[in-house]
């Protein structure tokens, strides 16, 4: 007898999951490896910036009392390379040799650009034939005074983020951990990419799929491999990959048919959340709590794992990293029909363009769960409502912009 399971809305089904999610604690990173991460704390500027008074050119450091009355012929007192100093303060009269970014002794006021100087017959002396109203030095503080905010709690760092923390020399920052989560494709019937194919089998699309997209959702992925369809296989890898990760996604096996062991072990060995949604494709999605680890057990169909990952899966990886869901909700219009009518809310794989103030949205390529030839150009997906009739060219439709793609 084909068992009856209780159905509950999509909504409802993403609450569940992300209910059972607690933000991990922050960790530190070093610089080199905190690309991407998302920042636990907020960073303050340590000290100004610059810290010192620095030249803008390559040029001559004068003192105000010389700035007058072009050309004038200066002692030059001493050369500044860059990361040099020169201790003594400058007098008028005198004159240092200083390069570009090089710290401005005390006492000088302006750097005269070297292409407005000339050697004399002195080797110890300049002439220095024009000047610029502005001083060309960039004083203390200029950019950043200390205890300005440089990165806001929440930023996601990229290269520009680690290359003004390493201005300030800060080499470890605190950013959320990233959640360990385990991918496992169920099924007989699978075969790695790069296998010969026997007939009947098929390459497995789906590991691929989640590994990226878990990732590309700020998920470490610790372990992802294939399991045939065996009870006991199935029950073992789990009860050994549980507790070392912070979710478990699996695909396949989620029907009622002889060989959907996740069905039967979120029964039986398992805390079950929900087993039915009300939703296409992958209305058999599941979630559990096996030994304390989340499970959510998406529809092995592509485009139903792919729908799946989006809906359920990636609000739950951002929670764990402190963060609300990236795929955003919006209203969409649909440029054109889909009049398929649905007993359930139907997801579709589409494309949003925003264009004239609204994002326009159409369904691309096969509505069909086992197709994937439009999941690497949707960037949406799109709902049209369980319904008599589905949604006309012209009519509002609920829209979730997938932010990988946008
Ligand atoms: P299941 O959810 O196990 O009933 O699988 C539904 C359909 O998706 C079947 O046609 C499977 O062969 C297919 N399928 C399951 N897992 C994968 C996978 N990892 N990659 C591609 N197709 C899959
Ligand atoms: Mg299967």
């Amino acid at each position: 007898m084909i068992e009856r399971r209780t159905t509950i809305p999509f909504s409802e089904a993403r609450q569940i999951v992300t209910e059972h999610v607690e933000q991990l604690k922050p960790v530190s990173a070093g610089l080199f490896l905190a690309r991407g991460r998302v920042l636990a704390e907020s960073i303050y500027a340590p000290f100004p910036s610059p810290y010192f008074r620095r030249s803008g050119y390559d040029g001559f450091a004068i003192c105000a009392e010389d700035d007058h009355d072009f050309p004038i012929t200066l002692d030059v007192v001493a050369e500044i390379p860059c990361g040099a100093t020169y201790n003594k303060r400058l007098n008028p009269g005198e004159a240092v040799r200083i390069m570009t970014g090089a710290k401005v002794p005390e006492g000088a006021d302006k750097i005269i650009m070297l292409e407005q100087s000339q050697t004399t017959e002195k080797s110890n002396e300049i002439r220095l034939i024009n000047t610029q109203p502005s001083s060309n030095i960039t004083e203390i503080g200029t950019e950043f005074q200390k205890g300005d905010l440089l990165l806001e709690k929440g930023h996601q760092l990229n290269a520009g983020s680690l290359s003004l923390l390493a201005s300030f020399g800060i080499t470890e920052v605190k950013v959320w951990s990233k959640p360990k989560v385990a991918i496992l494709s169920t099924g007989s019937e699978l075969v790695a990419a790069g296998e010969k194919l026997p007939d009947g089998k098929i390459y497995n699309s789906n590991e691929p799929l989640l590994v990226s997209l878990a990732e590309e959702y700020g998920a470490e992925v610790v372990y992802h491999e294939a399991l045939s369809d065996d009870y006991e296989v199935t029950l073992t890898r789990l009860r050994e990959i549980a507790g070392k990760v912070d979710l478990i996604l699996t695909t396949g096996g989620v029907s009622v048919g002889d060989f959907d062991f996740m069905a039967e072990i979120a029964k039986h060995e398992a805390q079950l959340l929900f087993n039915k949604i009300q939703m296409r494709p992958g209305s058999p999605t599941t979630a559990m709590i096996f030994e304390d680890t989340l499970l959510i057990a998406l529809s092995g169909n592509p485009g139903a794992c792919f729908t799946g990952f989006h809906l359920f899966a990636e609000p739950v990886i951002r929670k764990f990293s402190g963060e609300a869901s990236s795929i955003v909700e919006v209203r969409g219009v649909m440029a054109r029909d889909y009049l398929k009518n649905n007993g359930y809310d139907r997801f579709l794989r589409g494309k949003a363009n925003f264009s004239e103030g609204k994002y326009q949205v159409e369904p691309i390529g096969s509505d069909m769960s086992s197709a994937l030839g439009n999941l690497p150009f949707a960037n949406c997906l799109i709902m049209i409502p369980r319904g008599k009739v589905g949604k006309a060219i012209g009519e509002e439709v609920r829209v979730w912009l997938l932010s990988s793609k946008l």
